[in-house]
């Protein structure tokens, strides 16, 4: 390695996590809040499939260039199973061939699902594949956005992709987007995930799509499918409820357990809610890389990989001032807030309102994230408690009924407009008294 390369090294973070698109934005879906089918206009004519030699620069120079024992290629799109398994034949070769002694190396691969079959899965099993599969809960609301190209459902599809993936025992996760249509319904969306679909890791992701033309991160507008703040807390509350009764140890939701960390005083681990970002690009099918996902605009590319190595690009002063613009442009409502320890302002892909104050950059969701976090401080003080103590954090399905209970004369006196008597600084009407705002289906009205 040139010293020029080895500097670069030092500069890199230790470790980062690229997700390569090797067939680009190409899909055989046309999900309408889809943000990336309209990256084909940055390669016009290109045939967008990531050749041998790519694929050869970017596993070497990748697993040269992280510092610590264990790396995960994630694979996306697009739909990256559209590049047929040859392609992941020789991915999972060419990591062999380049593997540090002792190195352990993770495959995570997000798919629609439709394109599963047996030789898919088999393969996945063979060789420990992780895979992430795109549902949006039960029939009705997985039909609201996500469709094929002509508009039709692809629910069964899906449903048959998930029965392979059982069958084969690989090992997923759901990636459940939360937006217009689904969000009123968190329970039939969680249950359904849950009961139905058998998952054991859930994800939701709140859909906040930009209303323009470019398809960049541009404008303060956004769409009609966008979940709203309001919303996702709720959705998260209500599933939270749920979770904290009966499925604690045994159904992990990624925003749960990156709360917990927090609590307990450690790293988030997701970088939606890290101090600052800038670890996680994309490499695009010719071997171009980008800040963030969400970043694929021509401002974001930080170079080519097969003109400049990873490494460097990784250890740029570009990327690295996009990873700290995270923190320094956070405003001062958030600097202030007694939740930044957890949410350090969010996304900056979603910081399109103004603080109360007037300053630009309070992240679209934040209202969401305050109610959320101040409801859930309570239960993640007692888990921290239970971990502290050297106990399973899964006793809170226990230690919270009764502590609710011992609340619950005051919960009968208070007034809608009180501080909840749980102590979470929300009034009664949005924490314990709060009516769930959930519908149902089937119809029916929430318990509760
Ligand atoms: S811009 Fe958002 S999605 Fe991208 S790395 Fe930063 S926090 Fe993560
Ligand atoms: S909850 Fe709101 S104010 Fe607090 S850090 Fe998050 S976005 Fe900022």
């Amino acid at each position: 390695m040139d010293p020029m390369t080895e500097s670069a090294k030092t500069e890199a973070p230790p470790a980062f996590h690229v997700m390569a698109k090797p067939r680009g934005p190409i899909c055989n879906l046309g999900c309408d809040y889809c943000y990336y089918l309209s990256k084909e206009r940055l390669y016009p004519g290109s045939q967008f499939r990531m050749t041998p030699e790519i694929l050869e620069a970017y596993t070497r120079q990748y697993i040269e260039a992280q510092r610590v024992p264990e790396i995960t290629f994630g694979w996306q799109g697009g739909e990256p199973t559209l590049m047929g398994l040859d392609f992941f034949r020789l991915a999972i070769e060419l990591q062999e061939k380049y593997r540090k002694p002792g190195m352990r190396i993770i495959n995570a691969l997000q798919t629609n699902g439709t394109t599963l079959n047996d030789e898919w899965c088999q393969f996945f099993r063979d060789h420990n594949f992780l895979i992430g599969i795109s549902i949006d809960g039960p029939r009705e609301l997985h039909d609201a956005y996500r469709h094929d190209k002509a508009g039709n459902s692809v629910f069964d599809k899906v449903m048959r992709g998930v029965e392979l993936l059982k069958k084969y025992n690989v090992e997923f996760n759901v990636l459940c987007t939360v937006h217009a249509a689904n969000a009123e319904y968190p329970l039939d969306v969680y249950e359904f995930l849950r009961d139905e679909v058998g998952a054991q890791f859930i994800q939701f992701i709140p859909i906040v799509e930009r209303d323009n033309e470019t398809g960049f991160q541009e404008g303060t507008k956004v769409t009609k499918r966008s979940v709203t703040g309001r919303q996702y807390g709720y959705f998260l509350m209500d599933i939270f409820d749920e979770w904290v009764q009966r499925d604690v140890g045994r159904v992990f939701v990624q925003i749960f357990d990156v709360a917990l960390a927090a609590w307990a005083g450690l790293r988030p681990g997701l970088c939606v809610f890290e101090e600052t970002c800038g670890t996680a690009p994309i490499l695009e099918h010719n071997g171009d890389l980008y800040a963030c996902d969400h970043f694929v605009e021509p401002k974001y590319l930080v170079g080519n990989i097969m003109e400049t190595p990873l490494v460097e690009l990784m250890g740029s002063e570009k990327q690295r001032q996009f990873g700290l613009a995270k923190r320094d442009m956070l405003p001062r409502y958030c600097r202030e807030c007694k939740y930044r320890f957890v949410c350090n302002g969010g996304c900056p892909k979603n910081r399109i309102l103004r603080t109360p104050d007037g300053e630009p950059g309070l992240n679209y969701l934040c209202e969401g994230y305050r109610t959320f976090f101040a409801y859930i401080d309570r239960p993640m003080r007692i888990m921290v408690n239970e971990l502290r103590a050297g106990r399973s954090p899964t006793n809170i399905m226990y230690i919270l009924p009764r502590e609710d209970a011992k609340l619950s004369r005051e919960f009968a006196r208070a007034g809608r407009n009180d501080p909840c008597p749980c102590g979470s600084g929300l009034k009664f009407k949005y924490c314990h008294g709060r009516r769930r705002r959930t519908k149902r289906l089937t119809g029916r009205r929430e318990r509760r």
